[in-house]
């Protein structure tokens, strides 16, 4: 049942790759209950507190509700007619007039497979260029890469049930506790429940993941090609090769054996001690069942594919890989990653697991469209296609659910491609995000419980997506709005869709061309004759889906040693250890990190509409170790400034041992509409791994210097504010509102008078000051006795008390009374 008798409608998890199931229900008041959906093979019923708090986010708080053109400073509402027209006439006359090659697609991994494979459809076969890319460029693309180079696709082996049943778990550059954390739950049972199981964390940083760790290697930065050419050594060595596989499944072992021996001191590489790493090799080397996790940290990196290939290296030369508890486990950062990889929606693929540059996929999928124009060579990748943009050779772009302003490094520059960009259109959900601010035409979309589709996570299991509450104002589906597109450039017959269900119906089609015995690893046969009914009600699908699964299955990929290379066979590739592209020097010494907090969500144009989720971590922050906090002077819960070669941020320091000395990490969510300067991505390098194309986001030389700030201040308002001339402020949502945490240079009396600017006019205003040392000024206005805004300012908040004014400001929607530090002597009326 997708919908009881009870109201409850299952659907998927608007975040990562675990791709939980969900149930919600909506009130009668208007909300949206949440629960976890006990029947769904990825999570049996279980959330983390993004997806628990998921109803908190369907508010229409800051919704982009129409069709708007941007012009000169000024927005015009247009009808959804004439808004496809524009984009239409648009891109066909850059077209014409520039070639196919100056129009892109920059789309996203928030995408539900239907929109992405519309949107692919349209530029590769229509348009004809293969310029579009997706933001999970920023996020799997070495992962891709390494696994076509080693399985001769696209494959992902493993399921999510293998991390139970292994007797090793290897967590690579991957904080599952916070990044994936249902999956975190299932490993940490499955540990509860089996003393054999053992747990290694392989990490720069000591993370929450080791709170389940064996072992934790806290290795040099960059250096995992390193650690995993030391083991294919040690099982050389050791004779725990797995020599049958190897001989009888496999090319190319002897060069990559002969690559790894070469590597030069593996402990001095990656910094650990001979100990450690005979202790990781060894329980490699002697369980059999093994899965290695792993994540960003391996593939956002100048050298992420070959890192990939490293650890696949180890599982072929072993077999560990095809069996129950057995394999190398790529977990994708998005919902529908993996569902943008099978539509082929980057810039170097085709669709349904077909190659561009394969002449036979290149004749089928044009048959099977009616595409003759379809593009045969690779399009830009993502930080490409933004550099070509800002030289101007891209003039029409279209961004479809993503914010690159915010998430591309080197923000700085693509803010300026964007402005430089003739034509910029961005689908959307929210009105405001720094990317819309760039655009000359907005396109509203449905969100998460509006929109129909599907997902597939980590564990190739495809879910639905499913329609629950009313789209607010013009919002339409993002296959619907690319699809009208289509047919105003001349392409009705190609894109006449009426619904979501038939452009599934044809995906899974387009995955049966020639491939009926097999032949490709993606194959959604036992979907293509899918009828309405069928997708209204369908359950979790694992693909390959050779006969629809009515009951949960766990496939697994190379069980029988077949590969999907032109004669079956895996290829091991040589790799060595390259340093990152770029290293501390004496402007900028320190190593900066960068990853996600537990509760938020990238640019956190969602999770930072829930109040809950914005209680775990309140500002933009970056840990430091003691000693390192020690000598650039910075104090705990201070502003610090940090500075790249390619820009600054501001974050709030927090110490931790947990750290390395000299290094630091900074969470990547904050932006320009949370916080004041506290944008990570504006410190980091454009650099990218040369065959993936992936950015090395976890690599970046700093400096450090503690902000000479002499005041502090809380202001809680019900609407959102603009603090321009505030040096540094954070936005957190509340209940009922938001909250600013402020620091200033200025002393406090100064930062009161500045703050006094934003205190509403209308209503009645309190002020205090209790003429203590740390003095107190509060401002409220009052509505009955709801308080409007709250403003305290001091030069240092004690411990604790920010969180008290916070709960103060909270209760006064529900009390009969108004807190008592608002009653006053000193009272005045404005
Ligand atoms: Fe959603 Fe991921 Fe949390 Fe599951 S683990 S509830 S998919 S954010």
């Amino acid at each position: 049942m997708t919908q009881g008798n009870d109201g409850w409608v299952k659907t998927t998890c608007a975040y990562c790759g675990v791709g939980c199931g969900v149930e919600a229900r909506p009130t009668l008041s208007g909300e949206l209950e949440i629960r976890g959906d006990q029947s769904h093979p990825s999570n049996y019923g279980k959330l983390c507190t993004k997806g628990i708090a998921l109803g908190e986010t369907v508010i229409q708080d800051g919704r982009l509700l129409y069709p708007t053109l941007k012009a000169a400073g000024s927005e015009k509402k247009i009808d959804w007619t004439a808004a496809t027209s524009m984009v239409a006439t648009k891109f066909a006359e850059t077209i014409k007039e520039h070639g196919p090659d100056s129009v892109a697609f920059y789309v996203s991994g928030q995408l539900l497979t239907e929109d992405y494979y519309v949107a692919n459809k349209l530029i590769k076969g229509f348009m004809g260029t293969a310029n579009i890319d997706s933001n999970s460029r920023l996020c799997m693309a070495s992962s891709v890469v390494g696994h076509k180079r080693a399985f001769g696709t696209d494959t992902v082996p493993v399921c999510y049930e293998d991390l139970e049943q292994a007797e090793l778990v290897v967590l690579v550059g991957s904080n599952l506790a916070w990044c994936h954390p249902v999956l975190f739950q299932r490993l940490r049972i499955a540990k509860q429940n089996n003393d054999n199981l053992k747990v290694v964390v392989i990490d720069p940083r000591k993370t929450e993941s080791n709170e389940i760790a064996d072992l934790h290697l806290g290795i040099e930065s960059g250096s995992d090609v390193a650690l995993f050419n030391g083991l294919l050594s040690y099982l050389d060595d050791h004779d725990c090769l797995g020599e049958g596989f190897i001989e009888q499944h496999t090319n190319g072992f002897v060069e990559a054996l002969l690559l790894a021996k070469q590597e030069q001191s593996v402990a001095k590489t990656t910094g650990l001690q001979e100990e450690e790493l005979d202790a990781f090799y060894r329980l490699f080397a002697t369980n059999s069942k093994v899965v290695t996790v792993y994540s960003q940290g391996v593939n956002q990196s100048t050298s992420g594919a070959d890192k990939v290939n490293s650890i696949l290296n180890c599982h072929l030369a072993t077999g560990k890989i095809g069996k129950p508890g057995c394999g190398p486990f790529s977990v994708t950062g998005q919902p529908n990653a993996m569902g943008g990889r099978e539509v082929g929606a980057l810039a170097n693929m085709l669709c349904g697991h077909m190659e561009l540059d394969n002449p036979g996929d290149h004749h089928r999928v044009s048959e099977f469209w009616g595409a003759p124009d379809l593009a045969s060579k690779p399009g830009l990748k993502a930080v490409d296609m933004f550099d070509a943009m800002a030289d101007g050779k891209i003039k029409a772009v279209w961004i479809m659910a993503t914010n690159p302003a915010v998430s591309l490094p080197n923000s700085n520059k693509v803010k300026a491609a964007l402005e430089a960009c003739p034509f910029v259109v961005v689908s959307d959900c929210i009105a405001q995000t720094e990317t819309t601010a760039l655009a000359d035409l907005v396109l509203p979309v449905q969100g998460w419980s509006e929109k129909s589709g599907t997902v597939t996570n980590s564990e190739r299991r495809i879910s639905r997506q499913r329609r629950i509450l009313p789209s607010p104002g013009l919002a339409k589906p993002d296959w619907w709005v690319i699809s009208q597109v289509a047919q105003k450039m001349g392409f009705a017959e190609a894109f006449d869709y009426l619904h979501e269900g038939e452009i599934f119906r044809e995906y899974a089609q387009l995955t049966t061309l020639d491939n009926e015995n097999g032949e490709r690893d993606f194959s959604l046969i036992g979907l293509s004759r899918l009828d309405d009914q069928g997708y209204s009600v369908l359950k979790p699908q694992q693909w390959p889906v050779i006969e629809q699964q009515d009951k949960v299955v766990n496939k697994r990929f190379f069980a029988d040693g077949h590969f999907y290379t032109q004669d079956g066979r895996a290829c091991f590739i040589p790799v060595n250890h390259r340093a990152p592209q770029s290293a501390t020097n004496g402007d900028y010494p320190l190593l900066l990190n960068s990853g996600r907090v537990r509760d938020h969500w990238h640019t956190m144009t969602r999770t930072g509409l829930a109040a809950q989720l914005g209680e775990h971590m309140p500002e933009p922050y970056v840990l430091v170790h003691p000693e390192t906090a020690q000598r650039y002077k910075l104090q705990e819960k201070s502003i610090a400034k940090l500075s790249s070669a390619h820009g600054h941020c501001l974050a709030k320091v927090m110490l931790s041992t947990d750290q390395k000395v000299g290094e630091l990490f900074v969470p990547i969510h904050w932006n320009g509409l949370t916080a004041k300067n506290s944008k990570p991505c504006n410190l980091i390098a454009p650099y990218i791994d040369s065959v993936s194309g992936q950015p090395e986001f976890k690599h970046t030389p700093v400096k450090i210097e503690a902000c000479d700030y002499k005041s502090q201040a809380l202001f809680t308002t019900r609407t959102p504010i603009a603090l321009d001339d505030v040096e540094y402020w954070a936005r957190q949502k509340i209940q009922d509102g938001y909250a600013y945490h402020i620091q200033s240079t200025l002393e406090p009396r100064a930062l009161e008078q500045t703050l006094m600017s934003y205190i509403e006019s209308e209503g009645r205003l309190i002020q205090y000051d209790d003429g203590e040392q740390s003095f107190v000024t509060q401002f409220m206005l009052t509505n009955a006795l709801r308080l409007e805004q709250l403003v305290v300012v001091k030069s240092q908040f004690p411990l604790g008390e920010v969180e008290r004014y916070i709960t103060q400001f909270n209760q006064s929607l529900q009390d009969e009374e108004l807190p008592p530090f608002c009653i006053q002597d000193q009272e005045m009326v404005v």
